[in-house]
């Protein structure tokens, strides 16, 4: 069932009563987690703070105290609403490696209490719900592709394929929104924002959680074991701001530290000897409905030696305006989350002018398998890199407060001299790499400039919101155990990319969702 709380679920029904499951949250992370309750004999509370579609009202409870680095991603990286920020993600796939969840001697407080063996089961059952095609995800792919592996060097550069879940697919609210209505055991409560985890027994057991409606309805959600799933800086917040600002979860002082995204640097520009040859390479492929795409990554050795992080560069194909390109991408966006755009008229005679290049983008996509990038426009070298862990990028209370009475968060993001040097340093090796190669010439931008949008050498945050709620064997070092309990409360479970004690660099959401899978096995087995 999914219902809107004071609209056509009161407050005394959702308060009378224990679920044996609430779930906080119906985001990327916390919807995987639900549906695996489906058809079992618990009950299950899912609570969202959003609507069907996102709104101006549920987008300011998102609104933060900026008091660090400029960041994006705080105010325009999440989405708070049924679904949450799969409304608008890219859909891409990438498992993490050993050396992402190692612990590295020239990054500290990296290392993960969890080894890659032990997400390789729910990766797979990630990708089944996904239906991406799954492994390999290294350089064999350059063969199921039927591409001539370029022969980058093997010593300083290793390549990895993301794989992207179909545009269908991609939007947890629409694949799954009838599994739940249907669904008798699980209710999903819209307008249901949780203001306070509540605990009796000094702290370490929860009782559940309290909510508020935006129009000032609330009640007391009684659950036998809770999950927060509220994203990288509301999962923290909303702890923070827990038993009145005493915080729950927080015996080690490490809840809101380590906050860290990836950062995308602007490295420069590759003017190619033959556009053919690199687009060919670099353009990418389908196999069935997945697409393929690849990034040069340092290898191992490399970032022992340099002292690097891990990074990933890529290119990026500018798109020529007045070709229609950009307004078809709007337009499949916005189908993505959930409210189809019609084109404005002005959109409409664009894409008829670029009716051409949109025939031949569909020729290409539908017969040659591939996402064609544009025959003319700048070639963008974009290097991506994790950040080191520092306990001093952090989310916490502010003194003001939103519209259902939460503190904001006030948040200082911060970045080390670490991820400087692994951009500019993997920048010059990939620069490099493709002069070597006989790929082009490379002009690299100068240092990264966070403060800069779109000039060479910009650098900016990627809507990855990681860390805040880190995992860890021992309770002084984090908040959740590597089963995603939190060491201080035996029955209160975090799951989503706030979990990860270092970022690594794929793209987070894979494995959060396969952690959340893995979390759903042991709720539902009693043994977590
Ligand atoms: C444009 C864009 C592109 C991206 N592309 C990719 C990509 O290609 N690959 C990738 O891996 N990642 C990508 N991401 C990141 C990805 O979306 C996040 O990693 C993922 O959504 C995090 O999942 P989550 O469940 O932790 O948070 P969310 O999906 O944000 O869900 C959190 C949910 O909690 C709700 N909530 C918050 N506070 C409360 C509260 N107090 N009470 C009740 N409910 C609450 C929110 O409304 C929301 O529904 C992208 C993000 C953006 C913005």
């Amino acid at each position: 069932m999914i219902k809107r709380l004071g609209v056509d679920l009161g407050a005394d029904t959702i308060g009378s009563g224990e679920w044996d499951l609430c779930i906080v949250g119906a985001g990327a992370a916390g919807l995987a987690l639900a549906v695996q309750f489906v058809g079992v004999s618990q009950r299950v509370l899912v609570l969202e703070s959003g609507l069907h579609a996102p709104d101006t009202f549920a987008e300011d409870l998102n609104a933060v105290v900026p008091v660090g680095l400029p960041h994006d991603g705080a105010t325009l990286g999440r989405v708070r609403a049924f679904g949450g920020t799969t409304r608008a993600w890219g859909g891409q796939l990438v498992p993490m490696r050993a050396s992402e969840l190692a612990a590295r001697p020239w990054v500290p407080d990296s290392g993960w209490p969890l080894d890659c063996e032990t997400l390789q089961p729910y990766y797979r059952r990630v990708e089944q719900l996904l239906r991406v095609e799954g492994p390999p995800y290294d350089r064999e792919v350059w063969q199921r592709l039927g591409l001539a592996d370029p022969g980058f060097d093997p010593g300083e550069i290793q390549v990895r394929f993301s794989q992207w879940a179909a545009l269908g697919r991609r939007n947890f609210a629409v694949l799954w929104r009838r599994q739940l209505e249907n669904a008798s055991n699980v209710t999903v409560v819209l307008d249901a924002t949780a203001v306070n985890v509540r605990c009796s027994g000094q702290g370490r057991h929860c009782e559940g959680v309290d909510i508020r409606s935006r129009d000032g309805i609330a009640a007391e959600v009684r659950a036998r074991s809770t999950v927060i799933a509220c994203g990288g800086i509301e999962s923290a917040r909303l702890l923070l701001a827990s038993a009145g600002g005493a915080a729950v979860a927080n015996s080690s002082g490490r809840l809101g530290r380590y906050f860290q995204d990836h950062i995308s640097y602007r490295a420069g520009e590759l003017e190619p000897v033959s556009r053919r040859v690199v687009q060919d390479l670099f353009d990418p492929r389908y196999v069935g409905n997945t697409m393929f795409s690849v990034k040069l990554e340092p290898t191992d050795e490399s970032m022992r030696r340099n002292g690097w992080l891990n990074a990933m560069a890529h290119l990026a194909f500018e798109i020529p305006e007045a070709l229609g390109w950009m307004e078809l991408r709007r337009i499949l966006r916005s189908a993505q989350a959930g409210r189809i755009e019609l084109p404005s008229l002005h959109e409409a005679l664009e894409m008829l002018r670029g009716s051409r290049e949109l025939a031949r983008l569909m020729f290409a996509r539908v017969w040659a398998r591939r996402r064609r990038s544009p025959d003319n426009g700048r070639i963008q070298i974009l290097v991506d890199t994790e950040q080191a862990p520092q306990a001093g990028s952090r989310i916490t209370l502010d003194t003001s407060v939103d519209a259902v009475g939460m503190p904001r968060a006030r948040f200082d993001w911060r970045i080390s001299e670490l991820e400087r040097q692994t951009l500019t340093g993997f920048a010059r090796t990939v620069g490099s790499e493709f002069e070597r190669l006989g790929l082009g010439k490379v002009r690299l931008a100068a240092e990264p400039d966070l403060h800069a949008r779109d000039s060479p050498g910009a650098a900016r945050d990627i809507y990855h919101h990681m860390g805040t709620t880190r995992m860890s064997r021992s309770p002084q070092r984090g908040v959740t155990r590597p089963d995603l309990r939190c060491h201080d409360v035996d029955n209160l479970y975090i799951v989503g990319p706030s979990v990860f004690p270092a970022g690594g660099i794929a793209n987070p959401t894979f494995t959060a969702l396969a952690l959340a899978l893995r979390l759903a096995d042991e709720l539902k087995s009693g043994s977590a």
